[in-house]
């Protein structure tokens, strides 16, 4: 006995078709490129929250797309403010390459950049910045500001925000809630 699949009646053949025509809310060929390397910054911020700092990782890619530099945040870990996973990846993408320059490599993170770490990236000269979650109370990459696409910068890296963004920012939501009986406050 065969089972016969009749063309007209495949909703996934239909889904595919209505996608060409840019209809299909699975399909995003800005951010799924992106998706991969996400679930490598989404480990990296979970060894973040296993040692108690809050879960943010980072991935530098070279200009092949190849895995540079990895970084989670570690704040806490090393009592240094500066620690957050952008700057760490930047740094040790830098000292890999032997250069401070970091032209035509893309940085992915699972949280928008705050100004520090914003500053940093503009400083790399990286080239792209990829990041999963937005954040409303600190975000320099689109959210509260746009450091890294002010026009008055002679650098300015492409942005892609939004990548994986439910994963991303229910890792940092259960995170806070988990800690919330520790705090005092
Ligand atoms: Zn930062």
């Amino acid at each position: 006995m065969r089972h016969v699949a009749i063309p007209g009646h495949d909703p996934e053949h239909e889904a595919g078709q209505s996608s060409v025509r840019g209809h299909d809310p699975e399909h995003d060929p800005v951010r799924d490129p992106w998706r991969t390397t996400m679930t490598l910054a989404l480990a990296e911020a979970a060894a973040a929250a296993a040692a108690g700092d809050v879960p943010v990782g980072a991935v530098l890619l070279s200009p092949a797309g190849d895995v540079l530099a990895l970084g989670h945040n570690e704040r806490e870990r090393h009592g240094d403010p500066t620690a957050h996973a952008e700057v760490l990846a930047l740094r040790r993408g830098a000292r890999k390459l032997g250069e401070w320059r970091l032209q035509g490599c893309t940085l992915v993170v699972t949280l928008e950049p705050c100004t520090m770490c914003a500053g940093a990236i503009q400083q790399s000269r990286i080239e792209r910045v990829v990041y999963g979650a937005h954040d409303q109370k600190a975000g320099a990459a689109g959210s509260l500001w746009d450091l890294l696409r002010d026009r008055r910068l002679n650098h300015r890296p492409e942005v892609i925000a939004g990548v994986r963004e439910e994963e991303c920012a229910a890792q940092l939501t259960a995170f806070f809630r988990d800690r919330q009986p520790d705090r005092r406050t």
